[in-house]
Formats: C-alpha cells, structure tokens, sequence
C-alpha cells in the first residue's frame, strides 16, 4: 500500500477533550474520528487493527467451539419486559418508538435476544450444549463517555452466550471460554491478568475480569507473584487475622478526652500523639431500608463498600449522610464511636487484634481512649471489610500482593438460570422432565481493547503497535532525491515484502524524511525501514523496530527473505 494513496489525516493537534493518550492518538494518527459524544467513525487504519483484533478474536472462539450468529441491534421492549430489565436497566438504555408507536431499544448486550432465540428452537439435552456469539456494535448512553474509545456509547464488543443441561456442565463451558480469553489476549500481544471479580447477587466465584495492565486504568487490580492469585482490589480477601482477643483485667479502663475541633484519623493521631494503628475509624453507613450500622476499621484502613455490600447478603449500601450521622451519634460528623452506639457494629478483623484503642466519644469535640471490644461495646458481626493495601499479603499463599492499573476489556460470568427462568428457555432432559438451561455470558471490548493496546504501547512520539494488532507491519520510506532507481528499489522491496505476506506501507511521498519518520512514528508502524541514495549505493537498507533505538543494515539482495522472517518471528 502506497502511503499518498491511503487515507490516513493526521493532525498536528491533539483533540480538545482528550483526556488519555490513546483517544489523543488515534485521533492525531487518523485512526478515527468523532461524530458526536462517545460515538466514532474508524478510517481506514482504525478498522485495520479492529479487523486485526476481530479476527484473532473470531479464531479463538471457533477453536473453542462458539459458533458465530449476528442478531438485531433494534430489539422490542417487550423481550425486555419479560426479562424484567426494561424498567430496572435505567437511562442508559437507548429506547424509542417505531412508526406504530412500539417501543425498541437500541441493543446494550444481547442476553434477551439470544435466549429468545434459543427457547424457539432448543427442545431436547440432544441439542445442548450450545455456544453462540457475535461481533457488533452495542449503543449504551453512559452517564459520562470519556477517554475516547475507552468509553464510548457506541462501542463494537464480542458478546457470547453458553447454554448447557446442567450446572457442571455450565462450568465447563465457563472454563472453555476462561481458556478462549487467555489465549486470544496472548494472541492481541498485550500484557494483562484474569482476575477473580465481584459476582454482585448471582454469588459463587465464577466471574472473571481481563484486565489490561496500564497506568491510565481505571480498575485496581492485584495479582500474587508467587501462586497466580489475581484479583479485581474490591475484591481481593485479606488474610484472616485469627480471633479476636479479650480485654482482661489488667487493661485499662477507657477515659473521656478533649479534642477541640480535631476530626480527621491525621488531625486526632496528631493531637492525642497516638499512632493510626492505634485509633478505630467509625464509618456510619445505611442499608437499602435507611436503616443506619456502623463498620468499623482500624486508622490506617479503608472500608471496602463491596465487600460490606457483600456482608449484608448483596443489598445497596450508602454513606450515611450528615444529618443522619448527627441523628445516630448525637454529635457532629467526626466523632462517631462504637461506645454507646444504637445500630449494628460491624468490624473489621484487624481491629480484632487491638485493645485500648482511641474512637470518637459520640460528643462533640470528645474522644474516648483506653477503648476495647468486648468491654466497652459489642461487635454484630466480625469480617474482611477493609481495602487491601500495598505490602498486604495474598490470601491464598501469603507472599506479598502487587498492585496495579487495569482496564477492564473482558469479563465473563456464570449466569445460572436468571434469564432461562425469566424468559422460559427450557428444555427436556434425558428422564423427560422439563428443565431450564444454564448460562453463561461472555463479554469483550473491541474498540477498548485497541485503545487499551494503545494505553499500554506508546511513548513521547506515538503509539508502538503489537506486532498482531498493528494496522500495517512494515514502513518503507524512500527518502531523498526521487529517481528512478530508487522508485524502483522501493517497489521492489515492496512487492518482494507483499509476495511473502507481510503488510506494508510503502511512505513513496515527495516529503522530507523528518516529516516521514515522524509520521511513521506516530502512526505507530512495528518495523520501519529506510531506503536512501547512499543505501542503494552499497545495496543496504535500513531496518529499526518502532519500539528500539538500534538499526540493522540489511543487504537488499536478501532483504524481502530476511525481513519477512523477522516479522514472522514477530507475529507470535
Ligand atoms: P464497565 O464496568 O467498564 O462499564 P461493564 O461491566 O458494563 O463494563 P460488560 O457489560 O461486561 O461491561 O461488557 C463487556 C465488555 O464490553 C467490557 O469488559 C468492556 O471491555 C466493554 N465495554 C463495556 N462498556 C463499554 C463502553 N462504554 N465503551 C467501550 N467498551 C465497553
Ligand atoms: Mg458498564
């Protein structure tokens, strides 16, 4: 492909909303633009690598036994009320009417359609199990679209859909497409974890995030060194820390102290000349009913909002607000305690392991130290409730967690029977008794994961592609004076380069080579050679990878073999 005719705009300025580098560059390197908040069009570059990432997708899931569909966007809001999703989905869901006045929505995830589509067909376990899946634009009207692809509204995702006779044999199938994930994200050349994530009130362990490791994440991940534990951070456990001990008799009664003013864990350690690991934070929350309770951590911890979620059976949780603190402690917000306290107290473990410890006193400018657990208030429920931190050992073997950013470009989850109940997709089983499938759910972000490819691989003068996902693998920049000879070298590199499969971007414009190497860089192209005057006087070209600082000459005899080889040995 010759670069004057490919219709590739680059621009010198980044775009005006752009928060993150890859929205910056997909938009400087004509990759895409934007029509409207959250929604693209892809140029011929952009819908190379999505073409690129669509079809190791699609291999991966062929190999694995999913067989590919295409269902409508368009869908009848009455699949949604069977389901019971058209009201509970809420405002992200793109609704209108038709002609007749019939309500559809634009699809945000296909789970009614396809159970739709299996119920009408599906009568027999001789049937099962099934794998279905697709590659298509879904439309979700984010509260906040941001970061360009990262979240749009329209958005192209792999969506997939397991049904099977029984719960094991659902796990399976879940295990099948776990594997799928795995190798098409080694395959895409990206580094990131599969990480365990929060089933919300489905339960059980089987759901799992993909999340690729970059800087610019918006998910905490941690993942252990040494035994492959991994972990989405709100959900990652924290090791027990044994039974709580008791206060005996030579502990210290508690005392009433002043603290004008001082609310914060900072403000009271400093005053009292008391360590946080010595103070017990008191955090007032209201359960789905407004019904006020109090978890408690210890000065140097976080509450974990999921995992106490998770303690009260799943159900929505909130922080208290101001008034409803000031009507439960009697005090202004900042010294809340669990002295005296009339709500459930739940605790976490760490404070378990501390007696004589410093809390709000419920009283204005007051704290109370000396404190202990069992003596001086009683604790509801003892649990995991805090966040884990750097230095916090892995639940499972103990060594020491590692942190990091993820963007989460895949998630896949057991379904169980929700939508089979709900939507009537049975079938008879082998004694002739009626039973409703198991499923399971497969999601993957196409357009995210180009930008998370590109989140992970850039530097200061453009992206660095993944040798599988780039939308060409070599440029070849004649530069100099243009001559016949040269033109001539060029095309035969070229065509010699093309014969043996590899995609190249022959830059052959009449710019100088500051311009070329600058564009080649930004367009993010993996290998990028260099043909001039003085090269083809002693028959070299020059070679350099996007992402190295060394360059190879390379005999242009045997260039198209050599070349072609090296990109061969790249591609995996
Ligand atoms: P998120 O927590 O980021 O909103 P989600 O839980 O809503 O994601 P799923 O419904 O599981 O996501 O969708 C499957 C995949 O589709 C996600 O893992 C992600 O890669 C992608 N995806 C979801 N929402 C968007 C979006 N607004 N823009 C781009 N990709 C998206
Ligand atoms: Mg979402």
């Amino acid at each position: 492909m010759r670069y004057a005719q490919l219709y590739v705009p680059t621009r010198r300025e980044d775009p005006a909303d752009a928060e993150v580098v890859s929205h910056k560059l997909l938009v400087r390197g004509g990759y895409m633009r934007m029509l409207a908040r959250g929604i693209y069009s892809f140029l011929p570059l952009g819908w190379r690598v999505l073409q690129k990432i669509e079809r190791i997708i699609r291999e991966e899931m062929n190999r694995a036994g999913a067989q590919e569909v295409l269902l409508p966007s368009v869908q009848p809001a009455e699949l949604w009320e069977e389901s019971g999703r058209w009201s509970f989905y809420g405002p992200e869901l793109l609704r209108f009417k038709d002609r007749k006045g019939a309500a559809f929505c634009y699809g945000p995830t296909h789970e009614e359609v396809i159970t739709d589509l299996v119920r009408g067909d599906v009568r027999s376990y001789k049937q099962l199990p099934l794998n279905l899946y697709q590659i298509q634009a879904k439309f979700r009207d984010e509260i906040r679209p941001r970061a360009g692809l990262m979240r749009g509204r329209e958005f192209i995702m792999k969506d997939g859909y397991s049904f099977d006779v029984s719960t094991e044999a659902a796990h399976a199938s879940y295990e099948q497409m776990r594997q799928a994930y795995c190798r098409t994200f080694d395959r895409l050349g990206l580094r990131y974890r599969a990480v365990e994530a929060d089933t919300g009130n489905i339960g059980g362990s089987l759901s799992h995030e993909f999340q690729v490791l970059a800087h610019s994440g918006e998910d905490w991940v941690t993942s252990c060194p040494s035994c492959g534990y991994a972990a989405n951070r709100e959900l990652t456990e924290v090791p027990s820390s044994g039974a709580p001990v008791s206060a005996g008799a030579e502990q210290a009664a508690s005392a009433s102290v002043e603290t004008p003013g001082q609310r914060t864990v900072e403000e009271v350690t400093a005053f009292l000349k008391v360590s946080a690991q010595g103070l017990v934070k008191t955090v007032i929350f209201c359960d789905e009913a407004d019904a006020p309770f109090a978890v408690l951590v210890r000065g140097d911890h976080e509450v974990n909002e999921v995992k106490v979620k998770n303690l009260l059976g799943g159900q929505a949780v909130r922080l208290a607000r101001d008034e409803e603190v000031e009507r439960l402690t009697g005090a202004p917000v900042g010294f809340a305690g669990p002295v005296g306290l009339a709500c459930p107290i739940y605790a976490d473990q760490a404070v378990g392991s501390i007696l004589g410890f410093v809390v709000g006193g419920n009283a204005k400018d007051v704290h109370l130290t000396g404190v202990c657990h069992g003596r001086d208030f009683a604790v509801t429920r003892w649990a995991d409730l805090r966040q884990v931190e750097e230095g916090d050992a892995c639940p499972r073997c103990g060594a020491t967690l590692e942190f990091y950013r993820g963007i989460e470009v895949g998630h896949i989850f057991y379904l169980g029977t929700k939508y089979s109940k709900a939507l009537g997709a049975s079938f008879l089983d082998e004694s002739g008794a009626s039973r409703a499938m198991e499923m399971g759910c497969y999601g993957m972000g196409v357009t995210r994961i180009m930008a998370a490819a590109i989140e992970q691989n850039h530097d200061d003068d453009g992206i660095v592609w993944p040798v599988p996902i780039a939308p060409f693998e070599v440029s070849l920049l004649t530069i100099g004076k243009v001559d016949d000879a040269l033109v001539e070298a060029g095309q035969a590199l070229h065509d010699g380069l093309v014969e043996r499969g590899v995609e190249v971007l022959w830059d052959d414009r009449e710019e100088r080579p500051a311009v070329k190497f600058k564009d080649t860089d930004l367009v993010g192209v993996p290998l990028r050679l260099t043909l001039g005057a003085r090269g083809l006087k002693e028959g070299k070209v020059e070679a350099k990878w996007r992402w190295s600082k060394d360059v190879e000459m390379i005999d242009l005899a045997s260039a198209p073999e050599v070349i072609a080889a090296m990109i061969l040995k790249a591609r995996s």
